[in-house]
């Protein structure tokens, strides 16, 4: 069932890319009247940037989430970041529709969507799965949390029928949802993140989960052979199930290869990314892309050719026989510990910046196998030195070029210097890109002194 927002009253809270793309999808739907909100005051945001759509009648409602901004609207679009607000919770008590923008853009999509959730790897997924398709001859939309908010695709000819749309969908988005309905759901793994938000992985679980929620029989559900936990969410829901990894899964390993259905089959060694995670994102890109339409030989080529994202375990530099990786996207404990597992060599890993709620034992266990240091960064420190205790020895940093340094003299030739913080950036950048290039920066700036 779609809604629609013609003749409607919107609120969009969020004044950010995916606010302002469903603040315009909105005027051009046929909205009344569309404000977005924000908690931000007028002299913080720059509103000059939207003369176009203040021209076609967007007004703003700024400095805070009063109940009067929303006192009049039929309809409350939320934007990802938004914490819960209780003037929302207000209206909605009182019938109020709120989604999010991946609801909002469902409703005017035609194509067969192609939603990707996971606490890691969706980035690296999503754009596979988009390459796969677009490899097979489909227009393709590749986007959502990643690039380009969904709604400014709609119109195009990727969200007509033939077409195909490939959206990476966070807890946070999928919170928003109730009618969001992908034939091909991907639920790539399930570890503590953000718990700060959601308070327990049962809350954070179910979060996700919705993105099965308006699934129906006909409909496909692709996830991992080895995690019950989130097989059991898939069941719960109406569509088809599909594994990848398991003995009897459909996409598999076989003799060092990943095989598929149209007899896909590429060896291990020639998939462009590296790592253990890395093949079982690629085992779900693949198996995704086959249930929406892709052939096995662009799966096959891109599989081959696709290398990886910025700041996902990038090999920078190489200084004095010690490999710098930046792995900034690792966020969160799990994704750390997968980069850990990555590097075959003795590791001085950079970690460190904004807390998110979860334990970092599961990292301390590998530091004390693969561990040659740890040099510590951000408003977590004491946190992680308290979780380190005496089991590998780690150094305290002032900055990004301080840490590196330290990092190089700690290591020895033959090691590999890992930034993956386990942490969000967001207590020192705007954003884990912005940390991975200061990292990358100070890496390629080390000179013959600061060897180790
Ligand atoms: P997301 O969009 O979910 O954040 P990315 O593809 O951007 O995912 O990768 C985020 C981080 O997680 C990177 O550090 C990456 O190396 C790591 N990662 C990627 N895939 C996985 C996986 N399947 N399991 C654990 N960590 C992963």
């Amino acid at each position: 069932m779609n809604g629609t927002v013609r003749g409607k009253r919107v609120v969009v809270v969020g004044l950010g890319l995916s606010g302002i793309a469903a603040a315009r999808r909105c005027l051009a739907e046929g909205a009344v009247h569309v404000t977005v909100n924000d908690r931000r005051g007028p002299g913080e945001v720059d509103l000059s940037r939207y003369g176009d759509l203040t021209r076609r009648g967007l007004e703003f409602a700024l400095g805070g989430h009063d109940d009067a901004v929303f006192a009049e609207a039929d309809i409350i679009v939320l934007s990802p970041g938004v914490p819960p607000l209780e003037a929302v919770a207000r209206s909605k008590a009182r019938g109020v529709l709120v989604v999010g923008e991946l609801e909002l853009a469902s409703w005017y999509v035609d194509a067969p969507v192609i939603a990707i959730t996971g606490t890691n790897g969706k980035s690296t997924v999503t754009t596979m799965l988009g390459e796969m398709l677009e490899a097979s001859g489909y227009a393709t939309f590749t986007g959502g949390n990643l690039g380009t908010p969904w709604c400014d695709a709609v119109g195009h000819e990727a969200t007509t029928q033939g077409g195909r749309c490939v959206i990476e969908a966070s807890s946070y988005q999928l919170e928003a949802t109730e009618h969001f309905r992908p034939f091909v759901a991907v639920w790539l793994n399930l570890t503590a993140d953000h718990l700060d938000r959601y308070g327990s992985m049962a809350a954070y679980g179910s979060a996700k989960a919705r993105i099965f929620l308006a699934q129906r029989r006909g409909d496909h559900a692709v996830v991992p052979a080895d995690d019950p936990v989130v097989i059991a969410f898939a069941r719960a829901g109406a569509a088809q199930v599909h594994t990848w990894g398991g003995e009897h899964s459909v996409v598999r390993i076989v003799d060092d290869a990943i095989v598929g259905p149209g007899g896909l089959r590429v060896p291990v060694a020639d998939v462009g990314i590296k790592g253990a995670h890395n093949i079982g994102n690629a085992m779900a890109a693949a198996l995704a892309a086959h249930l929406a339409g892709a052939t096995a030989s662009a799966i096959t080529r891109t599989l081959r050719s696709f290398s990886g994202l910025p700041h996902r375990m990038q090999r920078v530099i190489e200084h004095a026989g010690v490999v710098y990786v930046d792995d900034s996207k690792a966020t969160n404990v799990g994704a750390a510990q997968k980069a850990l597992e990555g590097v075959d060599r003795p590791v001085v890993l950079i970690a460190g910046g904004r807390d998110k709620g979860g334990s970092y034992e599961p990292l301390v266990e590998l530091l004390r196998v693969k561990g040659r240091a740890v040099v510590l960064l951000g408003e977590a420190t004491p946190l992680l030195a308290e979780a380190l205790g005496t089991s590998v020895p780690f150094e305290e940093a002032t900055d990004m070029q301080d840490a590196v340094r330290r990092a190089a003299a700690l290591a020895r030739p033959g090691d590999c210097v890992l930034l993956a913080p386990a942490c969000s950036s967001l207590d020192m950048y705007k954003s884990y890109a912005e940390r991975g290039d200061a990292f990358a920066e100070a890496a390629r700036g080390l000179r013959a002194g600061d060897t180790p």
